[in-house]
């Protein structure tokens, strides 16, 4: 099994680089955020109590997560890994996939992590808002709380796999493809070792 964590703030590409990641590296996608609106979608119990954290770019409780993230792992007993996109987003979230991943004898092979500037950031997230339909994406103060929530609590989810040396940084400004090449280096890198 490989797994990968694709990490950065909001709008630093996780989403558009994980397609193309999953269809390359035969990946199961697990995204937190899509995870989440399917159950708002359904107007699930789970759904409807992260609604209110999400509308207002808080993150929704530890617990939440990964109750959602062991039943996607169960629920997937033959795929040949997993690629994490918008989770980890706390030390604690790490802890507890390390674990779960720890039952399955397997483990995170690596942490691609896409820097990008705030500025860029604001600029991608509200352009995002005009298409997609999340109303997370449209109000510019409910932006600034996520990249809060992120400088304050997932920011140090680098951390904590970095002293495991798993973290390669690679700069997700520029062209799509340009970045992907990036990101499918390191994987090749980590691959062949
Ligand atoms: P983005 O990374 O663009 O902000 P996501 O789709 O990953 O978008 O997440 C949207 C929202 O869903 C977050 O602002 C947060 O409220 C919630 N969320 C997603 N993943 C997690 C997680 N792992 N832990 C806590 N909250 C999460």
């Amino acid at each position: 099994m490989f797994n990968l964590i694709l990490f950065g703030p909001p709008g630093s590409g996780k989403g558009t680089q994980s397609e193309r990641l999953i269809s390359k590296y035969g990946l199961k996608h697990l995204s937190t955020g899509d995870l989440l609106r399917n159950e708002i979608a359904s107007s699930s119990p789970l759904g409807m109590a992260a609604k209110s954290f999400m509308d207002k770019g808080q993150l929704v409780p530890d617990e939440v997560v990964i109750e959602m993230i062991n039943s996607a792992l169960d629920n997937n007993p033959q795929a040949n890994g997993f690629l994490f996109d918008g989770f980890p987003r706390t030390t604690a979230q790490a802890e507890a996939l390390d674990k779960l991943l720890g039952q399955k004898n397997t483990e995170i092979a690596i942490v691609l992590a896409l820097e990008v500037t705030q500025e860029e950031l604001v600029r991608r997230l509200l352009n995002r808002g005009i298409t997609s339909g999340r109303s997370d994406d449209v109000n510019e103060d409910v932006i600034k709380a996520r990249i809060q929530e992120y400088d304050r609590k997932t920011a140090a989810v680098a951390d904590h796999y970095k002293k495991f040396g798993k973290v390669e940084y690679v700069k997700g400004e520029g062209n799509v493809d340009d970045i992907f090449e990036l990101l499918c280096r390191e994987i090749d890198k980590k691959h062949a070792a």
